[in-house]
């Protein structure tokens, strides 16, 4: 009799206990999307956190063409000057090197660090204007520029070269650097106090580069013996100028960069870059000679003013290996890249 009740006990227990042990074991698997649930309701605030550590920067533009400013996102502006200023089939890391110059320049301007020559577009950050600040297209010129085949590579790939450098800058010692750059030096950079007057900057030394594969790398212009008088006169009214002019211009020394520093012409002495502006030669990297008919021929080598990074010489770092922060501390010398929100907040320490 015992037993009976020991077996009906034992039965009741496996009748009621194991469905109950199955439903419990079962019920941890339905919990996890209420648990997921509750659990991403305090997700929201680091969300935010999120969104203020990839702050949208806004720059405002004015652009040249439509004679109108346009705030921009800081990233897409970046794009466009990427777009107009280097070769879109240059290398991958030197147009990332391009970027962080322009993101660079930008932000100067943007916080006050570098202005723009008063008169121009006073209050407004930048222009599209190559000659004044930096050169910018909208993404839909430069893909009618490129041409159906190459439209969506092209733009892709400058995308990808800002996007990889997003928000990254250079800086000196803490500073905003003016990152200065230049389409190709003959053989060397300028110290920037060779081409304009003034205090020499330590990030904007001559360094090596190497351009020659760079479209126009040597060019041979001609004026008139008399067009080059005109013009100088113009310059200079009281000159005396030598009877045969060409054979009359003497390079007195050049700089550590390789330009014309100093020449003379008859009573004129006057810097290499005066001479280059004058004549809207590429270089200051000039030779004169004596050519037919009363003509001059001007050989130059290279093109832009020398200073800063050298953009063919960064699509030929690029093209052995050169990294974009290879190119950059090569060509400004002692600087650091650190992203903005880094330096907008001091108590993060800058990184290399
Ligand atoms: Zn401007």
């Amino acid at each position: 009799m015992k037993k009976i009740i020991y077996y009906t006990a034992v039965m009741v227990l496996i009748v009621i206990l194991l469905p109950a042990i199955i439903v419990r074991s079962c019920a941890p698997e339905q919990a996890p999307p209420q648990e997921q649930q509750v659990e991403e309701i305090p997700q929201k605030p680091k969300e935010n956190k999120e969104n203020k550590e990839h702050k949208v920067y806004e720059i405002t533009v004015y652009n040249k063409e439509t004679g109108m400013a346009e705030v921009m996102d800081l990233e897409e502006y970046i794009m466009g000057v990427v777009a107009a200023e280097m070769p879109a089939d240059f290398s991958l890391e030197a147009l990332k090197a391009q970027a962080v110059a322009a993101r660079t320049y930008a932000y100067g301007r943007m916080t006050g660090a570098y202005r723009s020559k008063q008169g121009v577009h006073d209050g407004i950050e930048i222009c599209t204007d190559s000659t004044h600040c930096q050169a910018w297209v909208s993404r839909e010129n430069a893909k009618k520029k490129w041409g159906m085949l190459f439209a969506s590579r092209n733009w892709s790939k400058i995308e990808k070269a800002v996007n990889e450098t997003k928000g990254l800058i250079m800086v000196y010692e803490g500073e905003i650097i003016n990152a200065l750059f230049h389409a190709s030096s003959p053989g060397r950079t300028e110290n920037a106090e060779d081409v304009w007057e003034g205090k020499s900057v330590p990030y904007l030394r001559s360094v090596e580069s190497n351009d020659e594969a760079s479209k126009g790398y040597i060019t041979t212009v001609s004026i008139s013996e008399e067009e080059l008088a005109e013009k100088l006169l113009d310059a200079y009214p009281d000159a005396e100028l030598p009877e045969k002019l060409a054979e009359g211009i003497k390079i007195i020394d050049l700089t550590e960069g390789g330009r014309v520093k100093t020449l003379n012409i008859g009573n004129i002495t006057m810097k290499g870059t005066e001479f280059r502006s004058l004549l809207g030669l590429r270089s200051a990297c000039f030779s004169i000679a004596a050519g037919d008919d009363g003509m001059i021929s001007i050989t130059t080598t290279g093109h832009g003013h020398g200073v800063g990074m050298s953009q063919w010489g960064a699509n030929a770092l690029a093209k052995t290996g050169g990294t974009f922060r290879e190119i950059l501390t090569h060509y400004y010398t002692g600087i650091d890249i650190v992203s903005i929100s880094d330096f907008e907040d001091p108590s993060r320490k800058p990184g290399n």
